[in-house]
């Protein structure tokens, strides 16, 4: 990987303890790693435990295991500390409480207590491929204060609707989606508390320093909505790497059902990680 030499370069690898990592991960994680050390940077580790059911610390204590067993090497980290811990996102949760209440004063977020129902039954707009996100209805855009009184209620960032979010995509190249009809409105704050994958990411990112995101092509619309975080939050946005996602032999995307192709079971059935690191890179699209 030829990279112009960078050594303010800080790339990510950022795990969700929710199972065991599958092959599918390392390679965008190899793929991130490669890219730091291209650069002369560094690399970080983030544990992104917010969704305390799902996460477990077995889990945890597994990614780690699996991790250094792949040859993953990272400067900072839960594990090595550094200048911007906790790198684990329980713990930080006053930064993301901080981000929340910033945009609450913009007034570009508003509050939604539509039901996982409500959202069902609405029409589906069609939406951008590859996200798996509805377009929200808006129902909740111009909600009544009064009316989320003693109400569970998530928090929803509004999109400009009929805005075209353009950047460039280090590996795939110029793209561009747009607000209210690639995506909709989309939740930065759940329900139960805790805030949303979109908002924990970009707070995070930006707090790391962190200069290139390199992630599964599945999250490119996302990144359309986080750019738009950024923004609003007023902080600077890194450039992104979107790698494409890795398919079984049936074309099926991996995802952590795929338990066979967990790095734990093919190290048990007695795959060395040079071989693995070898099948991960030869399946990447050009
Ligand atoms: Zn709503």
């Amino acid at each position: 990987m030829n990279l112009p030499k960078n050594p303010s370069y800080r790339g990510r690898i950022a795990p969700s303890p929710t199972g065991y990592l599958h092959l599918g991960h390392a390679r965008t994680f190899w793929t991130a790693q490669e890219r730091a050390q291209a650069a002369g940077g560094s690399l970080v580790l983030r544990n992104e435990d917010l969704d305390r059911a799902r996460c477990k610390p077995e889990f945890v204590t597994a990614m780690f295991e699996d991790l250094r067993w792949f040859g993953f090497q990272w400067q900072e980290g839960p594990d090595l500390g550094g200048a911007f811990a906790p790198y684990n996102q329980s713990q930080r949760y006053p930064v993301y409480r901080r981000a929340l209440e910033k945009l609450e004063q913009t007034g570009l977020i508003y509050p939604c207590r539509c039901s996982r129902k409500d959202l069902q039954a609405a029409a589906r707009a069609p939406h951008a491929e590859d996200d798996e996100e509805p377009i929200y209805p808006g129902t909740c855009r111009r909600l009544p204060r009064s009316e989320i009184v003693n109400r569970k209620f998530c928090w929803r960032f509004r999109v400009p609707d009929g805005e075209t979010i353009s950047f460039t995509d280090e590996n795939l190249g110029p793209q561009q989606f747009t607000a209210g009809k690639d995506f909709g409105d989309f939740v930065i704050w759940r329900t139960d508390d805790v805030p949303a994958y979109q908002l924990a990411c970009v707070v995070d990112d930006a707090a790391m320093q962190i200069t290139e995101v390199v992630r599964g092509a599945d999250l490119l619309v996302s990144t359309a909505r986080q750019l738009l975080l950024y923004r609003a939050l007023g902080l600077p946005a890194p450039r992104f790497y979107h790698c494409p996602l890795m398919t079984d032999d049936s074309g099926v995307r991996l995802a952590k059902r795929h338990e066979a192709l967990s790095l734990r079971r093919l190290r048990e059935r007695g795959q060395s990680p040079g071989d693995l690191r070898r099948a991960a890179i030869s399946q990447r699209a050009p």
